[in-house]
């Protein structure tokens, strides 16, 4: 199938997105072999909502999942302050928490989050992105990466660019004159 015209190329495919997940996957059931019943995966829509599918069902302890929704608002995307637009169905005191993100770019998102989640109250809260961008002076923590990627814009695989994209089985560039339009 001929690749979108706004799209530079693809990135990741799916076959190396898959085999990374089931690492990832692997890597948090030892870690968490030991909890019985206290596990929870937060993922934050929309962008995470299929990198968590996956992951949760490769994961072989049992765990539970919720979502919170997140939205920034500034000029650009992440120029802003994140806001909760959706919260937790369930408190998480007591409870070993990861919070799962599809990106890290600034960092401003999972960091909001993290403290969030942190004054909650957990029992422990780790946090798992698949990808993060590379780039200077971010400082955020991450115990589970799935891809270290450019800085580009990339859609694919839960990310979009305006909404479009979400569903493709890989990780593409965004073509720039596509990304800088908008
Ligand atoms: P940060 O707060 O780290 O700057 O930005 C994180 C959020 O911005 C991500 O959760 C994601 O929603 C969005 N984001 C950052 N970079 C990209 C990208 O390359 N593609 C898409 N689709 N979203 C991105």
């Amino acid at each position: 199938m001929a690749l979108h015209p706004d799209l530079q190329g693809i990135l990741i495919n799916e076959a190396q997105i898959q085999a990374r997940v089931q690492e990832l996957a692997d890597q948090i059931s030892r870690d968490f072999a030991h909890i019985t019943n206290n596990l929870y995966l937060v993922g934050v829509l929309k962008g995470a909502f299929i990198f968590l599918a996956d992951l949760a069902r490769h994961i072989s302890v049992p765990h539970r999942v919720d979502f919170m929704a997140v939205s920034s608002y500034g000029i650009t995307a992440h120029s802003g302050e994140v806001r909760v637009i959706m919260d937790l169905r369930e408190p998480i005191e007591g409870k070993h928490v990861i919070l799962v993100e599809d990106i890290v770019d600034t960092g401003k998102t999972l960091n909001y989050l993290y403290k969030t989640l942190l004054g909650r109250k957990p029992a422990s809260l780790h946090t798992c992105t698949f990808a993060r961008k590379k780039r200077d002076g971010v400082d955020v923590p991450v115990d589970y990466l799935g891809f270290e990627i450019p800085d580009e814009w990339v859609v694919g695989y839960g990310l979009d660019h305006a909404d479009t994209h979400r569903t493709l089985p890989f990780i593409a560039e965004l073509k720039r004159e596509v990304y800088s339009k908008s």
